[in-house]
């Protein structure tokens, strides 16, 4: 058999992506591999996606009181951390919150609401609405995580401008039951198949660092690749007070690394976004998401945590030799000097 190096870039190369037995060898590589890996990852990252960052942002626009119990999340049943809870805000706090994002740098922007899914009318008409506007007077780059959204719904946010549906399926099968009781996997897995095939872009990754195994990993790797999705966010734990994760922060910034350089391996072609948790879990690491795979990363702040300012990670892309994705329909920035 090809030796490993050889044989992992062959196999990324060829678009296909590595197949789990080599994937899981990427996530026991000693830290001495590092460069070696970042080597390899970082010309697949280029050859497919290049060297353009792109800059996602999100608004809170409805918090709290979800009837779902993910262990991670400080929206949960059974979350008593202290966060802000509201419910759906108007359009155009939506449409201000964007303004603000592009300002930022973002290209892309999304609209977030706790829940199992979206399903009233009035208030999916009014994200319909900052849609249109963010779309159509902004220039950005549109994307909703409303839960589990059925055809007709996706379908009427595509007619006003929406391009990405966001569904995270956050871990693998095996270990969902021990993140979330309350629905099945196979109900996100189905949220993930409608998007698609009612046309949208679908964003679709998880979260890291709740307990799961090397194997979890992989098999949420795998199960993504059937599933074809077209850009996976990456989200790394940051323990909440007050949630049942709190105080378990188990990922050191190689881990998160590998995790990432194992994602890009498997899913050459496809955009590899970096989201919440990345600068406690990273810490001084962070610039090396990019060569090990990563495409974007989110500026601003998370759902209920903060982020760092966003002209630190425009400088961090532009001292790594890299350009911000420009927006739809430009080419993107030149790297600057
Ligand atoms: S991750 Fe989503 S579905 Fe799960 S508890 Fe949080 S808001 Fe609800």
């Amino acid at each position: 058999m090809q030796p490993f190096w050889g044989r992992i870039e062959q196999a990324a190369m060829a678009e296909g992506g590595i197949g789990a037995e080599d994937a899981l060898v990427v996530l026991a590589l000693p830290r001495e591999a590092l460069w070696r890996l970042l080597d390899v990852t970082e010309r697949v990252r280029n050859r497919f996606m290049g060297d353009a960052v792109r800059l996602c942002s999100i608004v809170n626009a409805k918090s709290g009181h979800c009837s779902e119990d993910c262990s991670f999340c400080s929206q949960s049943s059974r979350s008593e951390a202290e966060i802000p809870r509201f419910p759906l805000i108007d359009a155009d706090s939506m449409v201000e919150a964007a303004r603000s994002a592009k300002a930022r740098g973002a290209r892309e922007f999304s609209i977030v609401a706790s829940g199992l899914s979206m399903r009233n009318r009035e208030e999916l008409e009014k994200v319909g609405d900052a849609v249109e506007k963010i779309s159509g007077e902004l220039g950005l780059e549109t994307c909703v995580s409303l839960g589990t959204l059925p055809a007709d719904k996706v379908e009427y946010l595509i007619s006003r401008g929406l391009r990405s549906v966001h569904h995270n399926l956050e871990t693998s099968r095996s270990f969902f039951p021990n993140v979330c009781t309350t629905h099945e996997y196979d109900q996100d897995v189905e949220a993930v198949r409608t998007a698609k095939m009612a046309g949208a872009w679908v964003c679709c990754g998880g979260i890291f660092g709740l307990g799961e195994s090397d194997a979890d990993r992989v098999e949420l790797a795998m199960t993504l690749r059937e599933l074809d999705v077209d850009s996976i966010p990456v989200n790394f734990l940051n323990p909440v007070e007050g949630t049942p994760a709190a105080g378990k922060r188990v990922l050191t910034p190689f881990a998160c690394i590998k995790i990432i350089a194992m994602l890009r391996l498997v899913h050459p072609g496809r955009e590899i976004i970096i989201c919440g948790g990345r600068e406690v879990n990273l810490r001084d690491l962070q610039c090396l998401m990019f060569p090990a795979g990563a495409t974007g990363t989110m500026v601003g702040n998370y759902l209920t945590t903060s982020g760092r300012p966003g002209e630190e990670d425009q400088r961090m892309i532009a001292d790594l030799g890299l350009s911000v994705r420009a927006l739809c329909g430009t080419p993107a920035a030149p790297p600057r000097n």
